[in-house]
């Protein structure tokens, strides 16, 4: 806290996340200094800031962005807006990358936010530098970054935002002999289109959004498509896309060898396994946090670290209405700071996160799931909105989320023609339909 009284924040990463907590912080001038955002690359959107180019930037940053060339957004832009800042009228409802690049951009502009970013800076530390927590006295963060062209910062703040995203650093299962597969071996990360696989042979793993859309992608593009996955699919795949059970080994002789016994030849294996949590800025150990590649614990209401409760974690879930999810973790967050929540004690909240895992674990929730929401989210934001003294979200959206879940599954080739309306709170309605295209 400055001598006016006034909080201190600092937010880790220029995306929709930390677009949405600098936006916030921004509209409580009364309790918040202006923020200071720290972002690693040269422009707001995060992973929206599609990079053509893989792996390393010019300026020895890894490239952050996962986006494919003609990536179609997964959730129509009623259900994905904040819920304060709508999609042009003018937009279908299911956007291109660079249609949300240029929403975040204006979100950005409209909020006057840039002033308050610090680009090409990343982020190496973040740590506690007053551990009176016990004691109930407050605990202030050092931020330590690096110029991305030289030049080292050390700041002190009151609270500490982390949106710095998790669908970035791949995920790469453990296959047995892979190092005898004589093809390219990738991840979903690196891929940008699929026109260099044309008439290749391509095993896809894993069946989650990627790995779908992407095969769809390919064999379009004439690769010829193993899409290797788990479990069944609750649609069906066109002729073109062969399936397969997951790949278990590779043989000396470079085939994949799959869990039925069955054998292929390919020369590109895709990985689409998805991503790790990962805040090489942060020390687990001292701040008593559990960083697995697909878990991040203790959270209380999946946001706050109970033995620090001004070091907020915005957006770790999965299976999510991501910017609504922002929108309600960064306005509860901002209560708690200026007080009007009581969170309740270290103890109380680790009890609280720790039921949580049991609730899920005894419904069968693998370890490997526990952050993902879907129909959970709903009850969250209420009950988010609720102690923060908040407007909880529109019927409208969850019904909407619901609908375009069921289109999805029933087509996932087609969903994404269809438009829709917000006609009220409550009601939406569908402008075409796939077959009137
Ligand atoms: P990010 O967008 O990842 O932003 C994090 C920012 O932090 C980046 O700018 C990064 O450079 C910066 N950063 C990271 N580390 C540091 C550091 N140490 N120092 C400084 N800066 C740092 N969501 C939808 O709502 N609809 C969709 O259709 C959809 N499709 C998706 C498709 C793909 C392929 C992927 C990968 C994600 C998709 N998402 C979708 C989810 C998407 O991640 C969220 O919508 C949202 O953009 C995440 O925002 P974020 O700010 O949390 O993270």
């Amino acid at each position: 806290m400055n001598r006016s009284g006034k909080l201190r924040v600092a937010v880790v990463g220029a995306g929709a996340a930390g677009l949405c907590a600098a936006r916030h912080i921004l509209s409580r001038a009364e309790s918040f200094e202006p923020p200071v955002v720290l972002e690693q690359s040269a422009r707001v959107g995060g992973t929206w800031y599609y990079e053509e180019r893989v792996g390393t930037s010019d300026d020895g940053r890894l490239i952050h962005s996962s986006m494919y060339r003609d990536l179609r957004t997964n959730l129509p832009k009623e259900v994905m807006m904040f819920p304060d800042f709508p999609f042009d009228s003018h937009l279908p409802s299911f956007l291109t990358h660079w249609d949300v690049q240029q929403y975040l951009e204006a979100y950005c502009k409209s909020h006057d936010i840039t002033p308050h970013i610090k680009f090409n800076t990343m982020v190496e530390e973040v740590k506690p530098i007053s551990m009176e927590t016990d004691k109930g006295g407050p605990v202030r963060w050092e931020v330590i970054s690096r110029g991305m062209h030289g030049g080292h910062s050390t700041q002190t703040f009151d609270s500490v935002f982390i949106c710095s995203g998790h669908y970035s650093v791949p995920h790469l299962p453990s296959i047995p002999g892979i190092e005898h597969f004589k093809g390219k071996v990738m991840h979903s990360h690196s891929y940008r289109c699929p026109e260099p696989f044309a008439h290749q042979s391509v095993v896809v793993l894993g069946a989650g959004a990627s790995g779908v859309d992407i095969s769809f992608e390919l064999a379009q593009a004439k690769a010829q498509v193993i899409l290797s996955h788990k479990t069944a699919l609750p649609f069906s795949l066109p002729l073109e896309i062969q399936q397969a059970p997951p790949v278990v080994k590779v043989l000396d002789n470079g085939s994949l060898f799959f869990q039925d016994g069955s054998v292929a030849h390919a020369q590109v294996l895709l990985l689409c396994t998805g991503y790790s949590y990962h805040f090489p800025f942060l020390c687990p150990k001292r701040l008593g946090l559990e960083v697995q590649h697909h878990l991040v614990a203790p959270l209380y209401k999946y946001l706050v670290l109970p033995a620090f409760p001004s070091l907020f974690f915005i957006g770790v879930c999965k299976r999510i209405c991501p910017f609504l999810h922002f929108h309600y973790q960064i306005q509860f967050a901002l209560a708690v700071l200026d007080g009007t929540v009581q969170l309740p004690s270290h103890e109380l909240m680790k009890e609280d996160a720790e039921r949580e895992r049991q609730r899920k674990t005894q419904m069968g929730v693998q370890v490997k799931h526990l952050l993902q929401m879907d129909s959970d989210q709903w009850d969250y934001y209420v009950s988010l909105a609720t102690i923060a003294g908040l407007p909880p979200p529109n019927p409208v959206i969850q019904s909407l989320y619901e609908e375009v879940g069921r289109q999805r599954q029933a087509n996932p080739q087609a969903y994404r023609k269809i438009n829709y309306r917000l006609v009220n709170a409550t009601e939406w309605q569908l402008l075409s339909a796939p077959s009137e295209q």
